[in-house]
């Protein structure tokens, strides 16, 4: 197993440790990385998961249904708070602005519910986003996570007159563009020097970590992760993640053919595709679902309350581990 960094922040440095948590393995080892090098920081730890659809209601139009279930099961299980943010209407409504302000932006606080936006410009987007590298283009990363977070440690008082640690499980070796990322950095909603003294510092603890050492820390703590490994998914992005390769599409097709013909209308209605040249149907037709799209684990992903162990007493590495690469979250 590759060594942790030693150059990790000092802990006792910070009010508080968030760890921005998908539920995928990247998420999970930054927790379990913080976990294994100072128990003692526990109580300083608290998860936050930006809900892609928004305050579903159940409906999802593009994450796992079991997602928001799953990273509450995670965080009970540790005994860590997990607050849940989102933008307005997620997903669906930000593709279908049409003249309209980016929808407010709401985050779950130990002191209630806080919210910001909502009154910007009008613009139009009547668009999935395009599968780029940047986030202009590929809207979904920015507006639905990075800039969710950033309102809500822009918007709760309690990050001001003091030091935040905020975490994030990007790697080097997912991509070129995220290899350029900093291990450590000021978070973009740091505000140390102004008035209201907001210290956030930003620490990618699992940057420099190959896909093996993330799956060897979280086989050390025989955590069961997120159904959509024991699907074959290689990671746990939206389910219709943008990035899908062709065997995704066929598999996410196969489990949820409702949904999936959903995405096909608004590709017909937009004129314009995910993919910059085959449509979803097309892509469906070149693919082959994965056999475990009719197994048990199937039904787990799709309902919204998991019920599954999250330690496993035989741990093994999931059907999706160290598979077909599918771009960036
Ligand atoms: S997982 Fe895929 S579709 Fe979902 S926000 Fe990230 S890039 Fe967009």
């Amino acid at each position: 197993m590759e060594a942790l960094s030693c150059q990790h922040p000092n802990f006792a440095d910070y009010d508080r440790i968030v760890i921005g948590f998908s539920g995928g393995k990247d998420s999970l080892a930054c927790l379990l990385t913080v976990l294994e090098i100072s128990q003692e920081s526990r109580s300083k730890i608290e998860l936050w998961h930006h809900l892609i659809d928004g305050k579903s209601g159940g409906s999802h139009f593009m994450d796992w249904p079991i997602t928001e279930s799953y990273c509450r099961a995670v965080a009970k299980h540790f005994g860590i708070p997990i607050y849940f943010s989102w933008k307005d209407g997620g997903f669906k409504r930000e593709m279908l602005r049409d003249q309209t302000p980016t929808a407010k932006t709401y985050a779950e606080t130990p002191n209630g519910l806080v919210s910001s936006g909502g009154n910007g410009p009008d613009g139009t987007r009547m668009k999935f986003p395009q599968v780029s590298a940047n986030l202009s283009v590929r809207w979904c990363s920015a507006y639905l996570k990075i800039d969710v977070a950033a309102s809500a440690l822009r918007t709760d008082p309690r990050f001001e007159h003091s030091k935040t640690l905020f975490i994030t499980g990007e790697r080097a070796e997912e991509s070129p563009a995220r290899a350029k990322y900093a291990t450590m950095e000021v978070h973009r909603a740091d505000c140390r020097n102004g008035k209201k003294a907001r210290h956030i510092d930003h620490w990618r603890p699992v940057h420099h970590l190959d896909e093996k050492a993330v799956w060897d820390i979280i086989q050390k703590y025989q955590i069961n992760p997120h159904p959509a490994y024991h699907l074959g998914f290689c990671r746990t992005s939206c389910m219709k993640c943008i990035f899908g390769n062709d065997n995704q599409w066929a598999t996410v097709h196969a489990m949820d053919p409702d949904g999936t013909e959903s995405l096909m209308y608004y590709e017909e209605r937009f004129g314009c595709t995910i993919h910059r040249v085959y449509p979803i149907k097309e892509r469906i037709k070149k693919g082959t679902p994965y056999p475990t799209s009719k197994g048990s684990y199937a039904g787990i992903a799709m309902r919204d309350y998991y019920e599954e162990p999250i330690v496993l007493n035989h741990w093994e590495l999931p059907p999706g581990a160290f598979g077909d690469s599918c771009g960036p979250s």
